[in-house]
């Protein structure tokens, strides 16, 4: 099974320690230098299962850009998707703590290359020949977010194309506010890409931000409604709800003794399933996996676990789930 996943890959900033961003005299804590973006987390964490995986994106030709490919290459991801703009760098984005211990972030992002995703003048065609060997295509509301509005509309037709001949469409609709013109148009583009996804991989929070819903309910009715066949709903520690074939599913979450970062909580979720649905298991033996893979991220700091630390076990067995009724959530 091949997946391609499409999206953003960025500079992350960091500071190596927890706490304030000023210290007493002033001064700023060290920043740790590494690389992140949603669908760059589950691609890593997609080909540490053992699927065939390839990432899509636009860089530039600056050292940074060098390193991503180096990056991606050392996870064994594929990057023949990838175009390389002269004279461009990719966007950087930074950590602050502040001293409660919440992470603010900060983006210079306005003049990434990915945002030429699928526009016109790049190598979209070639890129398009790659996808049409793959088994699935995975993409978030953040991929959407950075195209231009042409580029979403051509590669709304290949998705349409690309099911047409059998692929599979996931899609994590990660609602970022300050990414849209306006949350009516986060709506509108996120409605067609649902015309167009088998498997949804939605956060209740995001469900929340974008169309004000009260209730898993109200998401999983909305949903159901634009035609997705395949619907899991994150709410983190909450019990992960499953919609198929017209049933609702739940299945609680193991607890995880220490939280330690919920970076890239969602993100390895959506490998472990993703991963598992791929390798032919049940949705809901999916959602354990995605629930394992998000249990061990949140014991580390920051998205990426260090590979050696991040051992692939087999695949456990199906989990307990529970039949619930709509009225219930
Ligand atoms: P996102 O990172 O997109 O906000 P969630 O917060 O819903 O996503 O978390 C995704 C998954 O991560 C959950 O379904 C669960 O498996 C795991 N998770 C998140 N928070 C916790 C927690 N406090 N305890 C245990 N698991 C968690």
């Amino acid at each position: 099974m091949k997946l391609a996943a499409l999206g953003e890959v960025m500079v992350e900033l960091a500071p190596q320690a927890v706490g304030p961003a000023h210290g007493v005299d002033g001064s700023k804590p060290l920043l740790r230098q590494s690389f992140a973006g949603d669908t760059f987390n589950t691609a890593v964490y997609i080909a540490r299962s053992g699927v065939s995986v390839s990432y899509v994106t636009l860089l530039g030709d600056d050292p940074y850009s060098d390193e991503i490919q180096s990056r991606l290459q050392s996870e064994g991801i594929d990057i023949g998707g990838i175009e390389q703009l002269p004279g461009r760098c990719p966007g950087l984005y930074m950590i602050q703590n502040s001293a409660d211990g919440e992470r603010y972030f900060t983006y210079w992002r306005g003049e990434s290359p990915a945002r030429q995703l699928f526009a016109a003048g790049t190598q979209r065609e070639a890129v398009k020949s790659r996808l049409r060997e793959m088994d699935c295509i995975y993409l978030s509301g953040i991929t959407l977010a950075i195209m231009q509005s042409q580029a979403r509309t051509e590669l709304l037709d290949f998705l349409r194309e690309f099911r047409g001949n059998g692929g599979r469409v996931a899609f994590d609709s990660n609602y970022r506010s300050r990414l849209w013109d306006s949350v009516e148009v986060a709506r509108d583009v996120v409605m067609e890409f649902l015309q167009q996804t088998d498997i949804a991989l939605f956060t209740f929070e995001d469900e929340q931000a974008l169309w004000a819903d009260t209730r898993p309910a109200q998401s999983l009715k909305r949903n159901c409604r634009a035609g997705i066949a395949e619907l899991v709903l994150k709410r983190g520690p909450e019990p992960v709800l499953l919609q198929r074939d017209g049933q609702l599913s739940a299945v609680d979450v193991p607890p995880v003794p220490k939280v330690v970062d919920t970076t890239g909580a969602g993100d390895s979720f959506n490998a472990g399933y993703l991963a598992a649905r791929l390798q032919g298991a049940s949705p809901l033996a999916s959602i354990a996996e995605g629930n394992r893979y998000a249990a061990q991220v949140i014991g580390y700091r920051g998205a990426i676990i260090p590979r050696a630390e991040n051992p692939v076990h087999a695949m456990e067995n199906s989990p307990v789930a529970r039949t619930v009724a709509d009225t219930a959530v």
